[in-house]
């Protein structure tokens, strides 16, 4: 459709999973297509739903999710998504239907694109005879292994005994048993979740927040058994608006505090919206912190029980560090990434924060702690190499020799040039002509191909 114009009148349907790691790039992807002149209705459980007011020209559409307590409580997440996928689809479906039926003439839903974890919105979709595509918040890498469990099950490589965790995993490297997700539940559940949010269903096309160049084997691999479409767009942040996609509070204060730190000075910790650090976890981060000598952008997360950061924190702890630490409970931090003082990561490696962090040419200390955090962290570390990963007991000293380690010493250089490289890589796909770019205009093109053959 060359009239961008007239794609005003076709409403695109994203389905975002309640999770702040995938609402952002949900909310950026709508942010795109509106950009490329798509009506944008974005249909969000009521659980986590995202502010209406940072996205004015998006449609908001609460879907009732009938959620307990018990289904959204913290590290019960495999039992979230069942719930979702069990209570959801009715409720989504009416909801659409009742909108299609109201539409003016001329204005048209033309697909849903869901999140992977959202898998009901496939029932929904061809039940009102709409085409639907699958949207990844994930890397490829950890798709990947994690569709390959099944394989390696029959073939009796799982379960593991612990001695051999460190063995490589055949046909996944650089991945080692270590790095598999095959802890967030029980085997059963895993493979269960694996076979409806991974594997090939129904789905006309697969939208990617990844890269090619720094993907293109695992990618490659989700092509099979049937051909599909597949759109690699990311990292959606560098393409989209910077609207807040935020669903806490952002303390924006520590941009004023690294602005008076000296270039690539400061280590950013945080790990995500989900992991949390014990108490003894803290008190060593806190003194390791402190003896490595860089000025430190801290988030410290504190739980609803606990109203102030300075409470989870060691006695004496901010009369040392005086001004050369800043600690907030939540911050910008894709405008912390970009800030030049910015020179170290300490990470959980999610896939957002590990894009964020890729796109800015920041090295990164890789401490995952769940989820596809292992995958992400050994790309990070071995294949990328823009990484060094943490994988002793989280120890004051420890602590201290590894940042200086990234971020100061002569073993951190090549580690920190790698860093630069990929970012520039990065800078090239989302520009003009760069694989990014192209994927998008190709997955606009797409869209707007539904409404011709209808
Ligand atoms: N984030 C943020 N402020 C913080 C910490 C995190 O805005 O203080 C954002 C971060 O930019 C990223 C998201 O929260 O986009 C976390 O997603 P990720 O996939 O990295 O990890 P998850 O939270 O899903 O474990």
């Amino acid at each position: 459709m060359e009239n961008q114009g007239l794609r005003k009148c076709l409403h695109v349907v994203l389905v975002p999973a309640p999770l702040q790691g995938h609402i952002s790039p949900m909310l950026q992807l709508g942010d795109v297509l509106h950009s490329k002149g798509f009506s944008i209705i974005v249909a969000h459980t009521i659980f986590n739903s995202p502010n209406p007011s940072n996205h004015p020209e998006f449609i908001f559409l609460p879907i009732s999710d009938n959620l307990s307590d018990h289904d959204t409580s913290p590290g019960n997440l495999l039992a979230l998504f069942k719930s979702i996928n069990k209570n959801c689809e009715e409720p989504l479906r009416q909801s659409l239907a009742h909108i299609m039926h109201q539409q003016e003439l001329g204005d048209r839903v033309v697909c849903i694109i869901y999140d992977q974890i959202m898998y009901f919105s496939e029932a929904v979709a061809s039940h009102l005879k709409l085409p639907c595509m699958n949207f990844r918040t994930i890397s490829a890498s950890f798709a990947l292994a994690y569709k390959e469990i099944p394989r390696l099950l029959a073939e009796g490589y799982i379960p593991r005994q612990n001695s051999m965790l460190q063995d490589l995993v055949p046909g996944l490297f650089p991945l080692r048993f270590t790095d598999m997700p095959t802890d967030i539940g029980s085997l059963e559940d895993v493979i269960e979740n694996m076979e409806l949010s991974i594997n090939t269903r129904n789905y006309s096309a697969i939208i990617w927040n990844t890269v090619d160049h720094l993907e293109q084997t695992a990618l490659a691999q989700f092509l099979q058994p049937r051909p599909v479409q597949l759109f690699s767009v990311g990292p959606l942040h560098k393409m989209a608006s910077p609207s807040s996609t935020s669903l806490l509070e952002v303390d924006t204060s520590c941009i004023s505090w690294l602005d008076k730190q000296a270039p690539r000075s400061v280590i950013y910790v945080s790990i995500g919206s989900l992991a949390f650090m014990e108490e003894k976890e803290l008190t060593e981060m806190a003194w390791g912190l402190a003896s490595s000598g860089q000025p430190f952008l801290w988030v410290v997360r504190t739980g609803s029980e606990c109203d102030s950061e300075w409470k989870l924190l060691p006695k004496g702890f901010k009369e040392t560090i005086g001004e050369r630490g800043c600690i907030v409970k939540w911050a910008p931090q894709r405008k912390v990434l970009a800030h030049d003082a910015v020179g170290g990561f300490w990470s959980h490696c999610g896939w957002n924060s590990t894009l964020e962090s890729l796109s800015e040419g920041v090295p990164m200390i890789c401490w995952p702690c769940l989820g596809d955090q292992k995958v992400n962290a050994r790309y990070i570390s071995h294949e990328w190499k823009v990484g060094q990963q943490f994988e002793h007991e989280l120890e004051r000293n420890a602590i201290k020799q590894a940042i200086r380690g990234l971020m100061v010493n002569k073993e951190g250089e090549n580690t920190r040039q790698n860093a630069m490289d990929i970012m520039e890589k990065i800078r090239f796909s989302v520009n003009k002509e760069g694989s990014s770019y192209n994927s998008l205009n190709g997955l606009a093109e797409f869209i707007s191909s539904f409404q011709l053959s209808k």
